[in-house]
């Protein structure tokens, strides 16, 4: 039988089919093929040897910016092979008024899935240092709704950066938030809020928050954290994991503290998902890409199994996607991250300069998107650093 690529002998990790261990995996027609243990009646066009590596669902990252007409967007076909990342949720780099101009010159263009959020900002993220909405009337609820429904195949949520110097103190705060919340309703879809330097505490954010919604920089430290001064998480956290809110990594590169992630991970408090918040002023370190923030949860502990299901099967369902990406189920699509997990000493840094050392580290070493092995070379950059 012909297949397209044959992948030989990796250890398959597949969290939504409870599945790890050593299979082949054939591939024909942008779709997984079969999975056993042994393939012996495919000729492939292409074979990969994957003795010694791990075989897992192509990695979805729920927060990038992949807008390049934003000072912060990054090329999603340059990052996907680099990263093993075969989804990309862009988290709102555009607004209502550059939305479909994201749609037309990247989204449709790039080889890489790209979903997105819209920003409640009409002009989307303009600087780091700019509020987008400072001035009230850049805050267009309704012109989220038209957006996402005129893009309702790309565009499945809304943002909103939650900072004082973003959104205004006090009020105009509160107003913005709320705008943002509404958006999310009458759009039927979901709000997902970056927790800055809040003018709300985050349990009272929670309140107006709904199952679905998330918190992304959920590991940020500074004033606005989820836990308290004593590092405790706030119950109201916990009570809002436990009613459905989504709580993203977004590593980014001021929004990952490791005493705020130390801590949380001894109290059993664990994200929802991983992703990096990659864009032009991290994704030289301390990001770098996917699978070295997923590196850091195995640091902390986590089974590496638990590591891909927060970075494949769930944020795949958080994209009602699930049991099509997320997966290597037979049928489903053949996107798939080849990974190496190296051994040895390596130096994992969070955004505040803190470093710890790590003993294993997740490379990506060949990319599969949509049943195609896409072209250019793995993660090279922390093992020059190990
Ligand atoms: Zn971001």
């Amino acid at each position: 039988m012909i297949c397209d690529i044959l992948i030989k002998g990796g250890e398959v990790v597949d969290p939504s089919q409870a599945l790890r261990g050593v299979r082949d995996i054939a591939v024909t027609d942008g779709k997984i093929a079969a999975v056993a243990e042994a393939l012996e009646d495919y000729e492939p066009r292409e074979t990969i040897v994957a003795r010694g590596l791990l075989v897992t669902p192509g990695l979805i990252d729920l927060h990038v910016h992949a807008y390049t007409h934003s000072p912060f967007g990054l090329d999603a076909d340059l990052l996907c092979p680099a990263g093993g990342v075969t989804t990309m949720l862009d988290a709102g780099t555009a607004g209502s008024y550059n939305f479909d101009a994201f749609r037309r010159s990247e989204i449709d263009r790039y080889e890489t899935q790209i979903y997105s959020l819209v920003n409640l900002s009409c002009i989307g993220l303009v600087a780091a240092n700019l509020g987008e909405l400072l001035d009230r009337r850049y805050a267009d609820p309704q012109g989220v709704v038209d957006t996402i429904a005129r893009h309702s195949d790309v565009a499945v949520g809304v943002k909103i950066r939650v900072g004082a110097h973003i959104i205004g103190e006090g009020q105009t705060g509160w107003d913005n938030l709320h705008d943002a919340l509404r958006a999310a309703r009458e759009s039927g879809t979901w709000l997902m809020a970056h927790i800055g330097e809040c003018p709300m505490p985050i349990p009272a954010m929670l309140e107006h928050m709904e199952p679905g919604d998330c918190i992304t920089h959920c590991f940020k430290g500074g004033s606005t954290r989820i836990n308290n001064d004593d590092g405790k998480i706030f119950d109201e956290v916990r009570a809002a994991a436990e009613r459905g809110i989504i709580f993203d990594v977004g590593h980014g590169f001021g929004s990952f503290q490791w005493d705020v992630v130390e801590a949380a991970i001894e109290q059993g408090f664990e994200p929802t998902t991983i992703s990096t918040d990659l864009h032009v002023k991290n994704i030289n370190g301390p990001v770098y890409d996917m699978p070295t923030t997923m590196s850091k949860f195995l640091m902390l502990g986590m089974p590496l199994e638990r590591v891909i299901e927060i970075s494949t099967t769930r944020p795949a369902e958080i994209l009602k996607q699930a049991g099509e990406l997320g997966t290597l189920r037979v049928g489903s699509v053949a996107d798939i991250a080849v990974l190496e997990k190296c051994d040895g000493e390596f130096i994992l840094t969070d955004s505040y300069r803190q470093n710890r050392v790590g003993r294993e580290l997740l490379i990506a070493a060949s990319t599969i998107r949509r049943g195609k092995i896409v072209p250019g070379g793995g993660g090279t950059r922390m093992r020059r650093l190990a």
